[in-house]
């Protein structure tokens, strides 16, 4: 018996929506016909991965929900030892966690790593997600070596890396139907830090990369080819406290300057970089007494070594704390807990800015979460300068309250060069702060991409580009 229609009529952002119909294929072809009849009969299909995103994304808003969950075989994995690379290629509703599962004993591993590993890999792919590793490893579009899909008009297209890249200003696809389609580029700039929001766009891009991150709007995948790596012997982990916020901060860019400094000859190469300010360490406390009540703050490390070496490997970080395993995961869990004490909901943020612009936001962030009054707590990336400060109201006024603080921190984001979403996406409920970043003519240029691939706009429509955008009046220049 298929699950009911109400399970897929919201995601963990608590965004609801409203569908007709919920379907569930497990075939390539089945898709393509749904595709093709919707639009004949111009109905909205929304694709829906785990729901286990914070924007909205897989939420519909009326039509059929087109659910990933029984495509959820891994096909292949396979290791090269000569070459010294590897690669998986699975169905996208695998779930995160059992490929993890999958490679552990055979010595390998999928960077990646999202906080929720119940995520289906089609999810993580068409958002493009991050996590803590990702300080050393980058986020997924770097390990998307090959996409099976079938576009928005019903017809298949795999496309490998490295084999469609842009010219002068356009990215052009053949399908097996004769069909071309052209799509212009859109002509914004990435900012230089790990960044999800928007359409990516480089002059020379890789069709690939198009469709990594788009949240469900250009194609629905149908099987995904990732590069694996081999497991590291060792990890070493620790958790460093700290006097107070500030004192964190500058001790983990110096660690990561150092890291990064080749020539400084050091043993020094965290994988991540995880803080935690006073606030977030005195939720922790609920779980974890052992925590020091004065801590001002906390830096939790992990560095990969060789199996034997654990020992040498600790000692530039002077003395730390044997880590509990469950310590960072906590975390969301307590806020979710408070949240439901409190109800009403948190307003979470999602950004990054630029190396240089680290401290300045850190400031902004200590400064205006530590006047507001309203519960807060301030933790993540910091390795990637992707902070979640997350405002926790308890009444209406405070709710209301927090979102104009949420505004004022996205406009010093981007005052400061960096991104309104460095991993969660932009979704449905984030549009208004992706204009903020790279203005209406960018949404436009959105509009047009989209258009190009989805000239009726029936796919996973209200994501990322304003729905008034997709039926504007420009002629779609798909020729056959
Ligand atoms: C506690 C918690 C912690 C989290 N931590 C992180 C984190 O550290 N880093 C991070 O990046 N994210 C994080 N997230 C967000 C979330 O886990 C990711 O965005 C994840 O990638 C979503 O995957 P999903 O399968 O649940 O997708 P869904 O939420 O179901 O959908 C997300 C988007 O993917 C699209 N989609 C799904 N499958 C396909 C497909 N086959 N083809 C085309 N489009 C598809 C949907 O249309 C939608 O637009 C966290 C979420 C929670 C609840």
């Amino acid at each position: 018996m298929n699950p009911p229609l109400e399970n897929y009529l919201k995601d963990a952002s608590l965004f609801r929506g409203k569908a007709e119909r919920a379907c569930f294929p497990s075939t390539e072809k089945e898709i393509s016909q749904l595709l093709k009849e919707a639009n004949q009969k111009k109905i909205p299909i929304t694709v829906s991965g785990a729901g286990t995103g914070l924007t909205g994304a897989r939420v519909p808003q009326g039509g059929t929900v087109l659910s990933m969950e029984r495509l959820n075989r891994i096909l292949k994995i396979e290791w090269d030892d000569s070459a010294g690379s590897g690669f998986a290629v699975v169905q996208p509703g695998v779930i995160l966690k059992d490929l993890q599962e999958a490679l552990e004993p055979r010595g390998l591993f999928y960077p990646p790593n999202p906080g929720e590993t119940a995520a289906f890999i089609g999810g993580t792919v068409a958002t493009n997600a991050s996590g803590s590793r990702s300080f050393k490893y980058g986020p997924t579009r770097r390990y998307v070596r090959r996409l099976r899909m079938i576009l928005p008009n019903g017809e298949p297209l795999e496309l490998s890396r490295g084999q469609t890249k842009a010219e002068g200003g356009t990215l052009s696809i053949r399908l097996s139907n004769g069909v071309r389609i052209q799509i212009p580029i859109p002509t914004y700039s990435m900012p230089p830090v790990k960044n999800t929001a928007g359409y990516f766009t480089a002059p020379d891009m890789d069709l690939i990369d198009l469709f990594i991150g788009s949240e469900g709007t250009l194609g629905v995948f149908t099987e995904i080819e990732l590069a694996v790596l081999k497991k590291p012997e060792a990890v070493v982990g620790g958790l460093l406290f700290f006097d107070s916020e500030k004192e964190c901060a500058r001790f983990t860019w110096e660690a990561r300057r150092i890291g990064r400094a080749e020539s400084a000859g050091t043993r020094l190469d965290p994988r991540l970089l995880e803080f935690f300010d006073s606030r977030s360490l005195k939720l922790l406390l609920k779980k974890h007494p052992r925590i020091p009540k004065e801590a001002g703050a906390a830096l939790f490390f992990e560095q990969e070594t060789q199996a034997g070496q654990e020992d040498s490997v600790h000692q530039p970080w002077g003395h730390f704390a044997p880590i509990p395993k469950e310590f960072r995961h906590d975390l969301p869990v307590l806020v979710n807990e408070q949240v439901a004490l409190n109800g009403f909901r948190k307003i979470g943020t999602d950004f990054a800015v630029p190396d240089a612009k680290a401290e300045a936001m850190l400031d902004f962030y200590l400064e205006i979460l530590g006047k507001s009054g309203i519960d807060t707590c301030l933790f993540g990336h910091l390795g990637d300068n992707n902070l979640h400060a997350n405002l926790l109201p308890k009444t209406q006024e405070e709710f209301d309250r927090s979102k104009g603080i949420y505004d004022l921190l996205a406009r010093k984001a981007v005052e400061l060069g960096g991104t309104v979403s460095a991993e969660h996406g932009i979704g449905k409920v984030r549009i208004p702060y992706l204009e903020m970043m790279i203005g209406r003519r960018g949404l436009e240029e959105m509009a047009r991409v989209k258009r190009a691939l989805d000239p009726n706009g029936i796919l996973s429509p209200g994501n990322i580009v304003p729905v008034e955008l997709l039926h504007a009046a420009h002629g779609s220049i798909n020729s056959p």
